[in-house]
């Protein structure tokens, strides 16, 4: 396949001290990410869907009929409550628009409920346990179609991580230092018509500790309206 033959244009730069620090690539399947790529990998390359999740209706009835699924508990347990079921039709409904990708459903009611026929990969960028500052999950920046799209998106910010960051500083901890802008500089050169950002709102995707440049403002105003109310005029010597 084509990725395998431009794989050299990310390993020739491994087993080197051309890094600054250690660079990992994980993938997972699917949102459950099992290889926690979300939180332990510089770039995490993550299986997801736009919309809903499939329910072959029948077969979810079945499920319940058998008594091996009840349907109750696979409301309650959407935590954006994007399902119903209809008591009287027998089916289930799933919100698209409000599905976070958390799996519960499926992980209950599978193969009744699966994953949508939609398919993307989440790309994600800068989280690691070890680092100059501290650990960080990854932060969400495009939705590609194929895992060869990431090539020249890697390869560039492998680069700017070369020119940018001081020795034992990961991705993330570059992200923190120079502000998210780096990495959307060169998601907008390489993955010009990929949609940007978070694939949906799915906790585990979304939340990290490295900030968009518009979430750093905001925590930064936040803390000085704090530091004003709190001390009159936000002195930083108490
Ligand atoms: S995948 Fe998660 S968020 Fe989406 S419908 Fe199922 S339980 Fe709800």
């Amino acid at each position: 396949m084509d990725y395998v033959r431009s794989h050299p244009a990310v390993y020739r730069y491994l087993n080197t001290q051309m890094f600054p620090y250690k660079i990992k690539f994980k993938f997972s399947g699917c949102p459950m990410d099992c290889a926690t790529a979300n939180s332990r990998a510089d770039f995490a390359l993550i299986g997801t869907w736009i919309g809903a999740p499939e329910v072959d209706q029948g077969l979810f009835r079945k499920m319940v009929e058998e008594g091996k699924i009840n349907p109750k508990e696979i409301v309650d347990s959407c935590p954006s409550k994007a399902i119903t079921w209809d008591e009287e039709k027998k089916e289930l409904r799933i919100d698209g628009s409000k599905c976070l990708k958390a799996m519960n459903c499926i992980r209950k009611a599978f193969p009744a409920i699966r994953p949508g026929k939609n398919r993307k990969i989440a790309l994600l960028v800068g989280a690691h346990v070890q680092g100059h500052f501290g650990p960080k999950l990854a932060r969400a920046v495009a939705l590609l179609d194929s895992i060869e799209e990431v090539i020249p998106f890697a390869t560039e910010l492998i680069n700017k991580y070369m020119e940018l960051a001081p020795r034992r500083h990961r991705i993330g901890d570059m992200i923190i230092k120079r502000g998210f802008k780096v990495i959307s500089e060169v998601a907008d050169k390489t993955l010009p018509n990929k949609p940007k950002g978070t694939p949906s709102s799915h906790l585990r995707i979304s939340i990290g500790t490295n900030l968009t440049d518009d979430e750093r403002k905001m925590y930064e105003d936040w803390a000085k309206q704090i530091m004003n109310e709190y001390f009159g005029g936000g002195s930083s010597s108490r």
